[in-house]
């Protein structure tokens, strides 16, 4: 085994192997220009690119014309909203989405809203979901877009994007969504799931980084977008600049691998992730599931640890490359705002650990971090002394002290 064993899949990807030797002739012998016309080094280039927006598309139920490739889903997110709020904001300046969207989505709102668009948060449920309903009852007559998340990255709740894209179709609004996190994991059709504009990116399924799409619908309803970036009209007049051909190459394959790979490796997966949590369940108490018991992604573990202090719980767990469910990065030491909204407490969000697995972790890793973690939190709570009042049957609520 390797230390530290990585368990932060929702974070990034390594690019499988076979991406890469893909990619490779791209940066060298095949370096052309995708948009050169006039001879073979950019009609070889544009070749590959093509052949990547296929795959691409097919694997979604797209058309390739339908496929815009931006620099990361950061991009995609963006140019969704903004490119929809500014060419549709004369049929109406609402737009509504889930509080615990990611922050490409959050942050692209809060600047829409400074232009003068209305933006509603839908409330979750405890697990992280939107319900159908609440979208149809948040829909007025100048809603021009829903942007909900196909799965959540940080508890890993899928939503009922095909519900969702029924409502949005009933009112003829037009629904994006980001699936970063589904893809590969989920099975995802943009007819059947009536989604007008899907986010996509190579780095969390073993592609390169800096490279990512965006479905565009080009058929019931032909979507338009006002571009980001302007420069030359490539991807039809959407996204201009020299395309990243080995980039492009590298996701086509990528997402070949996930289409092939995904009857196999996602069951896989699922064991292991299933097998971590009874390894956790049958050593520790008072430890709790964060997002869906079931409508959840295959790879993705979230748990509160009660009784521990979540520095000493990363600290303890140096071996693991596991994220935590507070910011420690930043300054503030803000716990998350996803585990916020679906209702956990401070104290449990700043104990909550994300495990997320993927195509090269094994059992032996697995067995691995499921004693280190049961062993550190054991080794916590001897220090805790609301632990042990707990254990002797103390309520806490009597305790005045007990709440700080
Ligand atoms: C990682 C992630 C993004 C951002 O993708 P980049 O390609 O890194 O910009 C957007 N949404 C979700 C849900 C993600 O997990």
């Amino acid at each position: 085994m390797k230390f530290p064993i990585y368990l932060d899949y929702h974070a990034t990807t390594p690019v499988d192997p076979e991406v890469l030797q893909t990619m490779i002739p791209y940066f060298t012998e095949i370096f052309g220009n995708a948009a050169s016309r006039n001879h073979e080094f950019g009609w070889t280039a544009e070749a590959a690119v093509e052949k990547a927006r296929q795959q691409i598309a097919h694997f979604i139920g797209a058309h390739e014309k339908e496929i815009i490739f931006t620099s990361g889903a950061t991009e995609s997110n963006n140019l969704a909203l903004m490119g929809v709020a500014e060419m549709y904001q004369e049929k109406g300046k609402h737009i509504i989405t889930s509080p615990i969207e990611h922050k490409s989505i959050l942050d692209t709102c809060h600047f829409l809203e400074k232009k003068g668009f209305s933006i509603t948060y839908l409330k979750v449920d405890s697990y992280g979901q939107v319900s159908p309903e609440s979208v149809r009852n948040a829909m007025t007559p100048q809603t021009i877009l829903v942007s909900i998340m196909a799965a959540n990255n940080e508890i890993g709740t899928i939503n009922s994007i095909g519900e969702i894209g029924k409502v949005c179709k009933e009112r003829s609004v037009l629904f994006h969504t980001d699936a970063v996190q589904a893809v590969g994991k989920i099975p995802l059709n943009v007819e059947s799931m009536g989604v007008d504009l899907l986010s996509l990116t190579a780095h969390k399924i073993y592609g390169p980084k800096g490279i990512a799409a965006l479905y565009v619908r080009r058929r019931n309803p032909r979507v338009r977008l006002t571009p980001l970036i302007y420069g030359g009209g490539h991807e039809r007049g959407m996204r201009s600049g020299t395309l990243n051909v080995p980039g492009i190459v590298g996701m086509g394959k990528a997402v070949e691998l996930a289409q092939k790979e995904m009857s196999e490796e996602v069951p896989r997966i699922q064991r292991l992730r299933d097998r971590l949590w009874e390894k956790i369940q049958e050593n520790l108490d008072e430890v709790y599931l964060n997002g869906h018991p079931t409508d959840r992604l295959p790879n993705n573990l979230n748990v509160s640890f009660a009784y521990v202090e979540g520095e000493s719980l990363m600290m303890g767990m140096k071996e693991l490359a596991v994220s935590s469910g507070s910011a420690c990065t930043s300054a503030s030491l803000e716990p998350s705002y996803v585990l916020k909204h679906i209702g956990v407490g401070e104290d449990l969000a700043h104990t909550s650990i994300r495990f997320g697995l993927g195509r090269f972790t094994t059992q032996e890793e697995i067995d691995f971090a499921a004693e280190k973690v049961v062993c550190i939190v054991k080794k916590l709570r001897e220090l805790s002394p609301l632990y042990e009042m707990v254990k002797e049957g103390v309520d806490l609520k009597t305790v005045s002290w007990a709440a700080h």
